[in-house]
């Protein structure tokens, strides 16, 4: 007999349940909200998932929660760290303080201090280290090696994904009869965890994923078969920066698995959803929370009498980026 027993890296719908019992209570179970406008424009109904609303000001907050209330009591005394400034940061700060760890966010001497007093004020210790990213990674595989604490992934790690899929369960739940689902993708813990609650669910379900047009490492990853390096471009969606892994052990395959169609976005489109969403909307959100909007423009993706939801993922942006945005759209 084959052994067909589900891979150590596989997530299942199971394990997204399991995630939504840990993190129940402490993330929030966020609104889904009809979009007047853009249900008019489109001819659909079009609905916006507030990942927003989480305390952190981003989805991340499952993935990182439920990695950290899956240790065991030995491991969670130890701490946790990380190496990002972003939205995996704050949400890694934001849990651990919830759920009693120390946590250390490594950074390099690069980062605002504005960032680092934010990380701060969400409960975490800050290690100033080097001058790039990379110096702030090897500060913190150190903590891990000498110090015994544990690295909460920023996407590639099974928790992480079903932390994140969690967003699924409640997309079905609000909307029962849901026809597709738009979702930023980087690294694809995402689209991963969404991907697999939502087709779980429903096999139906087109799951599309976008990411801006130059510097997408996961879409790259996916047209050459294999993990690649992709050079990193200055984006609007500053979140969906960064690479996949090249020993990628989880979202890789996942997102190959659970992916109906994929588009990319230009830098002026991203700048447009982003106006639309502060003028219409009356949100402030980041470049990486509206992709899936300035997909359905930018492609003419055709959702004509389509129940679909929009993944607003995040809330990172600064004056200077969203400047540049306005800046993009004045003609
Ligand atoms: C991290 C992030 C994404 C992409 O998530 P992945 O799991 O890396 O694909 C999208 N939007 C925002 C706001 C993010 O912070």
């Amino acid at each position: 007999m084959i052994n067909r027993a589900t891979p150590q890296s596989a997530v299942t719908l199971h394990d997204i349940y399991l995630a939504r019992a840990r993190i129940a209570g402490q993330a929030v179970r966020t609104p889904l909200v009809k979009s007047v406008s853009l249900s008019e424009r489109f001819e659909a109904e079009v609905y916006l998932k507030l990942e927003t609303l989480q305390p952190s000001g981003a989805f991340k907050l499952r993935g990182a929660l439920n990695a950290i209330a899956a240790l065991d009591e030995a491991t969670l005394e130890r701490g946790v760290t990380t190496a990002s400034t972003g939205n995996h940061g704050r949400a890694v700060a934001w849990a651990a303080s919830r759920l009693g760890a120390r946590a250390i966010i490594c950074v390099s001497g690069l980062v605002p201090a504005n960032k680092v007093a934010a990380i701060e004020a969400l409960g975490a210790e800050v290690r100033t280290v080097g001058r790039s990213q990379d110096d702030a990674f090897v500060e913190a595989r150190r903590l891990v090696a000498e110090e015994g604490m544990t690295l909460i992934e920023p996407f590639d790690d099974p928790l992480i994904v079903a932390g994140q899929g969690t967003i699924g369960l409640e997309l079905m739940e609000d909307v029962p009869e849901l026809d597709r689902v738009l979702i930023g993708l980087s690294g694809g813990g995402l689209l991963g965890g969404i991907g697999r609650a939502v087709r779980g669910i429903n096999p139906r379900v087109r799951v599309t994923g976008v990411s801006m047009m130059y510097g997408a490492a996961m879409i790259e990853s996916l047209a050459n078969g294999h993990p690649v390096e992709v050079e990193e471009v200055e984006t609007l969606a500053d979140s969906l920066g960064g690479g996949i892994g090249l020993d990628n052990r989880c979202t890789w395959s996942l997102v190959r698995e659970v992916m109906s169609d994929h588009h990319q976005v230009s830098e002026r489109a991203i700048a447009a959803a982003m106006v639309h969403f502060l003028e219409v909307e009356k949100m402030l959100v980041e470049g990486a929370a509206v992709v899936g909007l300035a997909a359905l423009e930018e492609h003419a993706i055709d959702i004509r009498g389509e129940k679909v939801a929009l993944i607003v993922s995040g809330n990172g942006v600064d004056m200077a980026t969203w400047q540049r945005a306005r800046g993009m759209t004045d003609t």
